[in-house]
């Protein structure tokens, strides 16, 4: 892909979405790590239902660390490998208490040493709570960057690199969420929304979804309108509102920044 259509690739998703945000609920830096750490391998959906009933009854790390491991699986059964999960969280609550102070570290080295944190959750973290334009590849930005062929690559960290090196910088810290919004509502892995996608011009997939073939489940502008809407929402509330306002879209992290637990 050129420059010149990448470049016009962002503005329209941009344009669609002006603040994009994350659809886990988190309202500190410290909630964000969990709930990210937990979100591996299962929905956000399932994640949100879980910390909707965790984070009220504990969320600092000393909070948790208090629940132990069979108390925190009350809370979490219904993210997937809830067991490992349960343990690793206990294990991360115990270094940052006893490592960091009961803060989320702002390194990579010291995130990625954290029971279950690997490169894509540190990279979240540091997009999202300090601020670094950060891509992390999940299978939904794997996929749009490989189709679109914005930045093809055959591992995760290879479109990693592909889209740090390519991505024009006034769209690199929100990239992450565009792309990835993108593949969760219509760059489907089945049955892709060619006919109503907004890059459809612009995306080198050869497979595209032929308009006669078009999905008719859902209206593509009313998905993109209501993700659009959400994050919208969510960046207009203030973090101090309350939980129910644990939006993202406010990574904007450095004013977060020291809030966490
Ligand atoms: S045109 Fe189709 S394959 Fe290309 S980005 Fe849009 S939905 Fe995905």
């Amino acid at each position: 892909m050129s420059p010149a259509k990448r470049l016009e690739l962002f503005r329209r998703l941009r344009a669609a979405n002006p603040a994009p945000t994350t659809e886990l609920l988190y309202s500190t830096p410290f909630e964000l790590l969990v709930a990210v750490m937990l979100s591996a391998h299962t929905t956000d959906k399932s994640v949100n239902a879980a910390t909707r009933r965790l984070f009220p009854a504990a969320n600092t790390p000393a909070a948790i660390l208090a629940l132990g491991v069979e108390g925190v699986k009350e809370y979490i059964r219904t993210v997937g490998l809830y067991n490992t999960k349960a343990a690793n969280l206990i294990g991360l609550c115990q270094q940052l208490v006893q490592l960091h102070q009961g803060q989320v570290p702002d390194s990579r080295e010291a995130l990625e040493a954290l029971p279950g944190v690997g490169r894509k959750t540190a990279n979240i973290i540091l997009n999202m709570v300090f601020g670094h334009s950060e891509i992390a590849v999940d299978t939904h930005i794997f996929r749009v960057a490989n189709r679109t062929g914005i930045a093809p690559g055959k591992t995760p960290r290879e479109v990693e690199q592909g889209l740090r090196a390519v991505t024009p910088a006034e769209f690199a810290h929100d990239a992450h969420h565009w792309l990835l919004l993108h593949g969760r509502y219509v760059c489907l892995a089945r049955s892709p929304r060619c006919p109503d996608c907004i890059l459809r011009d612009l995306c080198g997939y050869r497979d595209k979804t032929p308009v006669r073939k078009a999905p008719v489940r859902r209206g593509i502008a009313a998905a993109v309108r209501a993700a659009a809407a959400r994050s919208a929402a969510r960046a207009d509330k203030p973090a101090a509102a309350g939980r129910r306002t644990r939006g993202t879209a406010a990574p904007r992290t450095t004013a977060r920044r020291g809030r966490g637990n």
